[in-house]
């Protein structure tokens, strides 16, 4: 390992603890990127994908930094740098979600997910822009949902500041496309239902009637949503940027 397209290459992924993130992590690692794993509250799932890596015969380090603060996302960002110098593949991936935030949702919790998903993101992304424009070269994938393309006709709960800090994601990319090319090239991944912990506590049913309505009949893996990420951060995709991508087994399909 060590060898691959992203060889001397340095990226973070947020929230690459678990779930996808650390399917990322590990897809970036298996193509020679040194791996900057970051979490905010769970440094023993944060080491445990690091051993994941190493095992693999990659490298990286952990990070911790709830990055809904710009302070200690920023402070991350220095520590990487002086670890092992600037970042060139981000991957916005730390998100939260609150299956109750519907009609009721207190005004605490709508703040609280747009915080973590699109500040965070905006935080990441501004932090990381400085060093990527100075050297010419910077490459961002900011993980989206299908909650932000269009809200779930099958779910009883409608997502609603999960779905708005998603489709602000989207938003913030195309926008950061258009103002950072060429030096940066930024895109969205919304995926569909992915099996982690995040979705753990869906109910059977509920589970069976999105599968019913899937075309490919089955809930996603985090290797799924890595893949497509791995190809928009590569060579291969050069001549795409602000653009978003649906790996949701056809559930959701753009215009
Ligand atoms: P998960 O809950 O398993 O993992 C989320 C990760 O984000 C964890 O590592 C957690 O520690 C980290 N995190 C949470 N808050 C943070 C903060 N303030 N600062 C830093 N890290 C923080 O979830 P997942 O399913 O792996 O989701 C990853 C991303 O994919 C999220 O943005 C989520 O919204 C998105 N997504 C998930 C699904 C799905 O069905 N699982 C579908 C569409 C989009």
């Amino acid at each position: 390992m060590g060898q691959g397209e992203f060889s001397g290459r340095v990226a973070l992924v947020t929230g690459g603890s678990r779930g996808i993130g650390r399917a990322i992590c590990q897809r970036l690692a298996k193509a020679g990127a040194w791996v900057a794993i970051n979490h905010s509250a769970s440094a023993e799932a944060a080491e445990a994908t690091l051993e994941q890596i190493r095992a693999e015969g990659g490298d990286g380090g952990v990070y911790q930094a709830d990055v809904s603060s710009f302070e200690a996302t920023s402070a991350m960002f220095d520590a990487i740098e002086s670890d092992r110098g600037p970042v060139d593949l981000l991957v916005a991936n730390a998100g939260i979600a609150s299956f109750k935030d519907d009609a009721n949702m207190p005004v605490d919790l709508w703040r609280r997910i747009l915080s973590v998903n699109l500040d965070g993101t905006f935080h990441c992304v501004w932090r990381a822009k400085e060093s990527m424009l100075a050297r010419d070269y910077g490459r961002v994938v900011c993980i989206s949902s299908i909650n932000g393309i269009s809200p779930s006709r099958i779910r009883p709960d409608r997502l609603i500041a999960y779905g708005t800090s998603k489709s602000a994601v989207i938003g913030f990319s195309r926008n950061c496309a258009m103002a950072f090319g060429p030096a940066i090239r930024i895109n969205c991944v919304a995926p569909g239902l992915i099996d982690t912990d995040m979705t753990r506590d869906m109910s059977d049913e509920m589970r069976d009637r999105i599968v019913a309505a899937t075309p490919v009949a089955r809930v996603g893996k985090p290797e799924d949503v890595a893949e497509l990420t791995y190809f928009l951060l590569s060579d291969a995709a050069s001549f795409i940027t602000g653009q978003t991508y649906v790996t949701s087994g056809g559930i959701v399909t753009l215009p």
